[in-house]
């Protein structure tokens, strides 16, 4: 399988780079969530226009944006 972002290879969804990224903006989401009541989206929406946000980061919250969208059709 191969990484759902890049394309290089993976063991999961997402390769090593991307999967800690990923990882890391879940963990992110949680503190953000109990501090300020953020929705998953909106937190994504956050990320991936935040300049301030790593390159990996916002790669993986502008994909995650894509999915959320389609699952709402
Ligand atoms: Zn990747």
């Amino acid at each position: 399988m191969n990484c759902k972002i890049c394309g290089r290879e993976a063991e999961g969804s997402y390769c090593k780079v991307h999967g800690k990224a990923h990882r890391n903006l879940v963990e992110k989401f949680k503190v953000w969530k109990r501090a300020l009541g953020v929705q998953w989206k909106r937190y994504l929406e956050e990320v991936a226009q935040n300049s301030l946000t790593g390159e990996k980061a916002r790669e993986v919250a502008s994909f995650l944006l894509l999915e959320v969208d389609d699952s709402l059709h």
